[in-house]
């Protein structure tokens, strides 16, 4: 049976491990390593999962070491790694942003295979979008492996480059920020027009809720299904109008162009 090692028990290996668990992957191949107790214990507590102090511990158990630490800490635990066990024969899966493949590997001190995951935060409820590349050192096996434990969480695609990495972090990896922030103005403008704040959560939430799932049920091009929605002279027109106007999106394209161009920097 197949053996995971999370090193890090912080949101995103949680919401990965959590996924896993809830699709019925037994808990007890599975070991989360943390230095600090209570994140780790918690998710023991909860999932069922074996916990460690020892990131060596935990990559000992596993065939995939599920690399979720902060991206500057990341050379640092894969050297701890390479220099105090015996790694041949494991795949790493990266969730940091900005840490290449060719990082990693240098940290492992050779060429191990590699796969590097962008997820994004709805993972943590099982909506997630995450993009993954893996080095020419992964085996097909070790692709559908990581594709399968990744989809407990969310929808996947497999991309061409590791470029694209940066890529997926402009569309998905960053975005749900984006809506976040087009919601929040519009509850403020609710709240502004005299309802509550609790109402106005409740009526953005459900509209954003209703407009993705049009999107989701429908074939339709999302540009079609706003032309529906949109009677001429109407009052959706009117404020459409004032979007489009204001730049809405150039704004959107910009701000997509900033978070790759932060990427990269990061790398
Ligand atoms: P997080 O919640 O801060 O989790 C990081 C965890 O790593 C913490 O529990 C931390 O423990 C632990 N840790 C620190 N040093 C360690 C060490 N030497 N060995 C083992 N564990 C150690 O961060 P996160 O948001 O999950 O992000 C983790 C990675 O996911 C990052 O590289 C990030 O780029 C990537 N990612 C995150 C998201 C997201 O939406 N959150 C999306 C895509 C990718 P302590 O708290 O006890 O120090």
């Amino acid at each position: 049976m197949t053996k995971l090692a999370f090193i890090g028990a912080g949101n995103m290996n949680g919401a990965i491990l959590s996924g896993l668990v809830n699709k019925g992957f037994n808990p007890q191949n599975i070991i989360v390593a943390n230095p600090s107790a209570p994140k780790r214990e918690a998710l023991s507590e909860q999932y069922g999962v074996l916990h460690t102090s020892s990131n060596i511990e935990a990559v000992a158990f596993a065939d995939y070491v599920i690399l979720g630490v902060k991206p500057h800490l990341i050379a640092q635990v894969c050297q701890e790694i390479a220099t105090e066990t015996a790694i041949e024969n494991k795949c790493f899966v990266s969730v940091a942003a900005g840490c290449t493949i060719e990082q990693i590997q240098q940290a492992l001190n050779g060429q191990y295979p590699v796969i590097r995951v962008m997820p994004n935060t709805p993972s943590q409820l099982g909506y997630g979008v995450s993009g993954l590349y893996a080095s020419i050192d992964v085996s097909e096996n070790q692709k559908q492996q990581t594709a399968e434990f990744m989809k407990s969480v969310g929808i996947i695609k497999w991309l061409n480059t590791e470029a694209e990495i940066d890529h997926i972090i402009a569309v998905s990896g960053s975005a749900p920020a984006y809506f976040f922030l087009f919601m929040e103005a519009m509850q403020n403008k609710a709240i502004a027009l005299g309802f509550t704040e609790q109402e106005s959560r409740e009526l953005v939430q459900q509209t954003a809720l209703g407009a993705a799932q049009m999107v989701i049920n429908n074939d339709l091009p999302i540009s079609q299904l706003r032309k529906n929605v949109t009677s001429k002279g109407g009052t959706t027109q009117a404020a459409l109008t004032t979007l489009i106007d204001g730049g809405l999106e150039q704004l959107v394209t910009n701000a997509m162009d900033s978070a790759l161009h932060r990427a990269k920097e990061m790398a």
